[in-house]
């Protein structure tokens, strides 16, 4: 159980333990995100009252419901991105040089490796609270915009969908996201991109995608980036 042993439960295990409802079809992206979450979700048909109409839905999965069991988590979700961003702020500020010394994809792989380097030293004595994250940076990069304009870390020690990548491909708001990706960007990442941050790589317009590090684990096979040939390793 995630984020419940040291008191700082972000809502992983609780929601772990339920089942998300909806009522549309989940997008590519919606669906790796709850295998991430690892909970289920289920699609509910409301039945209608009419009783004599029978014949037609019988292919339909039903589910009864008890309506007191349901709870809109929007807001929990909302307060985890926000927090993700806040933490990820924080750690790319300790951690990675401010953006102007970062023109170059190689200048951003190089500062993320040395930063990389230095929390392996930490381990021990000066490890962070939530030392169970995974450390991966993320990072923009775009030449219209004169190098690397957004970085962001990786907080999933207390959520697990808190990737670098949701921190950096959700902002606080859909029109700052609309502005995110310019068609010259290119999403760079120290590890490569898991299926959900791939997914909403592209959902978000991404063309390209430069990893240092190839994931080997299931969650970064067959991804949206992959499948569309956007994604490549980034020879340091
Ligand atoms: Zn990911």
């Amino acid at each position: 159980m995630r984020g419940e042993s040291d008191g700082r439960n972000y809502g992983d295990a609780w929601m772990r333990r339920r089942v998300f409802t909806t009522a549309k079809a989940l997008t590519t992206f919606e669906r790796a995100l709850v295998k991430v979450c690892a909970t289920k979700a289920t699609t509910v048909r409301v039945d209608r009252d009419d009783d004599d109409d029978d014949d037609d839905d019988d292919d339909a999965v039903r589910s009864t419901i008890d309506v007191g069991e349901f709870e809109d988590v929007t807001d929990w979700a909302r307060r985890a991105v926000e927090r993700g961003a806040e933490e990820s702020r924080a750690r790319c500020r300790a951690a990675l040089p401010a953006l102007e010394a970062m023109p170059t994809e190689r200048s951003f792989f190089l500062a993320a490796s040395d930063a990389l380097e230095a929390s392996v030293d930490d381990e021990g004595e000066g490890r962070s609270r939530r030392g169970r994250d995974r450390k991966v940076f993320a990072a923009l990069h775009s030449p219209t915009r004169g190098g690397v304009y957004a970085v962001a870390a990786n907080t999933n020690g207390g959520n697990a969908v808190l990737h670098a990548e949701m921190n950096l491909l959700f902002p606080a708001d859909d029109a700052r996201a609309r502005r995110l990706i310019e068609p010259d960007t290119t999403l760079l990442v120290t590890l490569q991109c898991c299926r959900m941050c791939a997914a909403r790589a592209v959902e978000l317009g991404v063309r390209r995608a430069a990893y240092l590090r190839e994931d080997p684990g299931p969650l970064a096979s067959r991804t949206a980036l992959a499948a569309l040939a956007r994604e490549s390793r980034f020879d340091l």
